[in-house]
């Protein structure tokens, strides 16, 4: 085989006649994804502002579009050579899309060689970006020898083939290696921030509950999930995190969960089905949208709940709603649970009794008024008397009717059942939320919608005037973060609204009025979710002999009083009905199981209206009356000991004998 390299030829005597270098540009731009550069214009300005800075006369400008640095340049003698290049006939064919092409722009630019001094390039890439063993470089080299031509770089400074002889070659190799490498990796970057923006999980590395089956396509592992989801329930109930890895840890057999493998599966937006983007936001997720494990308000609430760090919760047998809210109103300290068994022949026989009271009455001293602070936690059977809950059967009827149940009778009501009256609303709300949408969902989109639209003009303006400089950066700073927290908490809002659009309104209303009857005629919820909401209302108890102070963390109080019974004093009961998102309670003292209806209003703000249905008598005013069971005992004693005896002597007369 013949092939024909084209002759060298020599050049005219133009540079002896002038001083002026000649030189041509030439730039090149790959559509594919084997290659990122600057743009092709840009390119060309970054080589005429190199012309001028060297004084080079440019005497043409070449571009390529859209084609490799791998193809020949659109010569007659390339086109032979391309022929016989396997390297590259082969690498074409393993590119499907790919056909073999010619450089058009580089051979009109080789065309005139044997004029110019110079090639100005961007970077070497541009010229050539050869394959391994390909006769490409090896043409080129020639070419350029042949006609004495240099490269000139903006990236790189001058080449040149022919004084440099073979160490052109390795060392363009060398650089555009160097090149590459730094392009990959921006490259790489780039397109991993796109993924991230476009919502698929950047990484391809399994995480629990998932597992990888192709390119961004993952598919859930049910063993995997079940404990997902069992987590977030857990959880969004406010266990404690060690009770938590405790019992799933022993449930699925996993030795190594404990708090800090736990916190990072409550952190992962990609088991609601969401994940963040590279501004931090949430968006919809690509990879998970569709197998969701648990609900995007599962994930909220866990969010919320790891940055609160008031309501820490310590990993007790037994919890307390109120642990450090109650104090003595007497002498100011703390008051702590107590327990005792009840006496054998009682109601509450065989039950363990808890009180809150006062720590100086405790451990201290038995001065002062402390020991009467004391009040019982909660009743073990909550109404006094070994009642099931089907004193207020859950019918139809009770469910519709407007007016919420009285209570019956007069019950043993201790503070934790009676104060739940404050909580039932958030608690309500959390249910709402957690399970299904909410109501008048398109009011509320509007508002954020707008909410939203605010918030950017105002980011914009900030904007403008930081550029005018009107603000110091440390002010400027603070706004946009300020601005930019208040932005994502609305993304959030409306994420979780538009995500529970799609629930039957009167399912929930029927499940929530289910929820709220229960409350009531139970008056009991666990432990958990008690404490969160009540340390989330409350901020301090003080209690009295015969009344309590509730301060909530609004700086609002009330008084709320108890009841004197037999030897207790008990809590008031309750009843709660819910009116244009207002909670309106009303405690029933003593009088009102006489028949006494007279209300009092003890507390009204935007969220809550707390009435006194009746009065209780004033505090010993049963020891003060001559009650019936005086007279009873009475009764007794003197049948026991007839003061006027029919026969035998009488007591004194006995004695004065
Ligand atoms: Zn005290």
């Amino acid at each position: 085989m013949v092939v024909q390299f084209p002759a060298p030829k020599h050049k005219k005597g133009c540079e002896a006649m002038s001083k002026e270098v000649k030189a041509i540009i030439y730039a090149r731009q790959s559509s594919g994804d084997d290659d990122v550069s600057a743009s092709v214009e840009q390119q060309v300005k970054n080589c005429q502002q190199l012309a001028r800075e060297c004084g080079y006369c440019v005497v043409g400008i070449f571009r390529d579009l859209n084609i490799s640095g791998k193809f020949y340049p659109d010569t007659p003698g390339a086109n032979t050579i391309c022929n016989f290049d396997m390297a590259l006939r082969n690498w074409a064919a393993s590119t499907s899309s790919m056909q073999i092409r010619f450089r058009q722009g580089l051979g009109e630019a080789f065309a005139m060689l044997k004029e110019i001094d110079f090639i100005l390039l961007d970077d070497f890439t541009r010229l050539m970006r050869p394959l391994p063993n390909s006769y490409l470089e090896g043409y080129m080299k020639q070419e350029l020898i042949c006609n004495k031509v240099k490269l000139h770089c903006v990236k790189g400074g001058i080449a040149d083939p022919n004084s440099f002889g073979d160490n052109i070659v390795s060392s363009l190799i060398s650089m555009i290696n160097a090149n590459q490498l730094e392009i990959q990796r921006q490259k790489s970057k780039a397109a991993l921030k796109k993924l991230k923006d476009d919502g698929y999980r950047p990484s391809g590395a399994n995480m629990r509950g998932y597992r990888r089956i192709g390119k961004h396509k993952y598919e859930i592992v049910p063993k995997e999930a079940d404990f997902i989801r069992e987590a977030f329930a857990m959880g969004v109930a406010n266990f404690s995190y060690m009770a938590i890895c405790r019992k799933l840890s022993k449930k699925y057999g996993i030795h190594d969960l404990h708090y800090d493998t736990l916190i990072p599966i409550y952190q992962r937006p990609e088991y609601a089905g969401y994940c963040y983007n590279s501004e931090g936001e949430l968006i919809e997720s690509k990879c998970f949208g569709s197998i969701p494990i648990v609900t995007l308000s599962q994930f909220l609430q866990m969010k919320e709940r790891l940055r609160n760090k008031r309501i820490h919760n310590h990993d007790r047998k037994h919890i307390y709603a109120f642990t450090g809210l109650c104090y003595c109103g007497y002498c100011g300290e703390r008051m702590q649970i107590v327990s005792c068994n009840a006496m054998p022949h009682s109601l509450e026989a065989g039950c363990r009794l808890y009180y809150f009271g006062c720590v100086r009455n405790i451990y201290r001293e038995h001065s002062r008024d402390c020991g009467k602070s004391r009040i019982r936690y909660s009743y073990p059977f909550p109404f006094g008397w070994r009642v099931p809950p089907e004193r207020w059967p859950v019918t139809q009827k009770t469910l519709d009717s407007p007016r919420p149940p009285v209570p019956p009778d007069l019950y043993n009501i201790g503070l934790r059942e009676s104060l739940l009256a404050l909580i039932v609303k958030p608690l309500l709300e959390e249910q709402k939320r957690l399970l299904y949408g909410s109501s008048n969902l398109d009011v509320k989109i509007n508002r954020l919608e707008q909410e939203k639209e605010r918030i950017m003009s105002r980011q914009k303006t900030l904007a403008n005037m930081f550029q005018r400089g009107s603000i110091p950066d440390e002010q400027f700073e603070q706004l946009s973060r300020d601005l930019k927290n208040s932005m994502e908490k609305i993304r959030s809002e409306l994420l979780e609204l538009t995500a529970t659009a799609c629930v039957d309104q009167k399912k929930v209303l029927e499940e929530l009025k289910l929820q709220l009857h229960m409350l009531q005629a139970v008056k009991n919820v666990e432990d958990n979710l008690y404490k969160k909401h009540a340390q989330q209302l409350i901020e301090r108890i003080n209690i009295f002999a015969y009344h309590i102070e509730i301060f909530f963390r609004n700086g609002k109080s009330f008084i709320l009083e108890r009841i004197p019974r037999w030897g207790a004093r008990i809590m008031p009961n309750w009843n709660f009905v819910m009116r244009r998102n207002k909670a309106y309670i009303k405690y029933y003292y003593k009088s009102f199981y006489q028949g006494d209806e007279r209300e009092r209003v003890l507390y009204d703000d935007k969220t809550m209206n707390i009435v006194a249905v009746g009065c209780n008598p004033r505090p010993k005013a049963w020891a003060d009356s001559p009650s019936r069971r005086w007279n009873w005992r009475t009764q007794e004693i003197s049948d026991t000991f007839p003061l006027e005896s029919t026969g035998g002597q009488s007591f004194e007369d006995s004695h004065t004998e």
